[in-house]
């Protein structure tokens, strides 16, 4: 088995017959767990999580700092519990991610930086109640909401500015947000204006400094410059009296769907590198905020062939997964490596890996080669633990699949199926008066 359709520790293949290869999950058999289960399915390594949050962990080790998993890139609780069991933080981008965050426990909520540029007055009121470590206040206007509904609940917030560090990273554009064109942050130049206002409120406390410049990236240059930038910012803002604490660094490191994770530690350890080198001689406390690069690599779609067809020139595999359950190849053209579970000697051959959605744009793969499966087989979506279940939708009013989290061993149904009443129990036909 050539290494890069593995994700090892989590998913790795091994010998069952003379020529027959199976695809397991810390050794737990994916075909048992698609029958236990149904399809489709995502199935998550807590194995491979732990690795990953300890390879930030090491490379970071030489600084003070914290791990805010970006709740967004998957915001499962069985797998929040997971993390927070493993001392991260959290960053959370709405109300619906801070009461994700309480259910864990208070202690877990103040390890919360709060980003987004639309935060609501009730968000910012669950957030102070809280108690959350820090918010990345987005504009003048935010600030002056923040600052109005602290003063209302007698309580001090601490902030930080997100700054628009104007850095291009090259990544697909819907994911990037460091430019000035971006939505995202206050522009440099407004910055110090801003935390002087800041500064004025006995209801605010300025913290620190906060920037993330997109999703997905895999060059670390702008990574490095996104800091240079930030490191000048701290050191005026120090010079003007503040005393700056914390920088967030955003998150953003992105992961290599192609050939898998061979190389990672070593990716973690560069990207640590950029981040640490313009800070090196500020007294500042880390907070990172990864999200993709600690469960993307953890997770897999399982999903069933339904048909095979021919259009003409085209070969088409159905599978009974569709971009309602995971929907980056369509929104951002990913390319998912798809493999077969159980592997024999077969031909590979030219086809689309489609699914059952009324529209073209339902596809997971295009004009690519895989191992020729048949019908009734069940094929891994690799890679898909960030951005799968957290973006899946009810599209043409298809329930959204079960999670399944594997523990050296110990398999954990972490979110149920949804059932067709569960889609249905929020509607009314509306035909009675109520
Ligand atoms: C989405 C997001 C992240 C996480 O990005 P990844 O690419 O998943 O690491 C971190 N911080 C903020 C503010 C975000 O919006």
């Amino acid at each position: 088995m050539s290494h890069h359709v593995e994700r090892a520790p989590g998913f790795v293949y091994s010998r069952v017959g003379k020529n027959i290869q199976r695809l397991s999950c810390e050794r737990v058999s994916l075909l048992e767990l698609a029958r236990r289960f149904g399809t489709p399915l995502y199935v998550y390594s807590a194995q491979a999580i732990r690795e990953r949050v300890q390879a930030f962990t090491q490379a970071f080790s030489d600084v003070e700092h914290l791990i805010c998993y970006s709740v967004k890139a998957n915001s499962n609780l069985g797998i929040l519990r997971l993390l927070s069991d493993l001392g991260c933080g959290f960053d959370v981008v709405s109300g619906g991610e801070i009461e994700r965050v309480r259910r864990l426990g208070q202690p877990a909520c103040r390890k919360v930086v709060f980003s987004g540029v639309g935060k609501t007055v009730p968000e910012i009121e669950a957030a102070l109640e809280a108690d959350i470590l820090m918010f990345n206040v987005e504009s003048a206007s935010e600030l002056s909401v923040l600052a109005r509904c602290a003063a209302k609940l007698k309580r001090r917030a601490r902030i930080a500015l997100r700054v628009n560090p104007d850095v291009s990273a090259a990544t697909h554009p819907y994911i990037s947000t460091g430019l000035q064109k971006h939505k995202f942050g206050v522009p440099l130049g407004e910055a110090r204006k801003l935390y002087t206002r800041a500064a004025q409120s006995k209801y605010l406390q300025v913290a620190g400094v906060s920037l993330h410049i997109g999703s997905q990236i895999t060059d670390y240059a702008p990574f490095a410059a996104a800091m240079e930038i930030a490191a000048e910012l701290v050191r005026q803002l120090n010079r003007d009296g503040h005393r700056i604490r914390y920088i967030d660094c955003g998150g953003g490191l992105g992961i290599d769907y192609r050939h898998g994770q061979a190389s990672h530690g070593q990716s973690i350890s560069g990207y640590a590198e950029a981040i640490i080198g313009p800070l090196a001689d500020l007294p500042l406390r880390l907070l990172l905020e990864p999200g993709r690069s600690i469960v993307g690599p953890a997770g897999v779609l399982l999903t069933h062939v339904l048909y095979r067809k021919i259009n003409g020139e085209k070969k088409f595999v159905v599978v009974d997964a569709a971009m309602n359950d995971l929907i980056r190849p369509s929104l951002y053209q990913a390319e998912h490596q798809i493999v077969p579970v159980s592997i024999s000697d077969c031909q590979p051959e030219i086809v689309d890996i489609v699914g059952p959605i009324c529209e073209s744009g339902d596809y997971f793969a295009r004009d690519r080669s895989v191992p020729a499966v048949k019908e009734g087989e069940l094929l891994a979506i690799l890679d898909a633990g960030a951005y799968g279940m957290s973006l899946a939708s009810n599209y043409n009013s298809r329930p959204r699949p079960a999670e399944v989290l594997v523990d050296r061993g110990r398999v954990r149904l972490i979110r149920k199926r949804e059932t067709i009443s569960d889609l249905l129990a929020l509607e009314r036909v509306g035909l009675k008066p109520t």
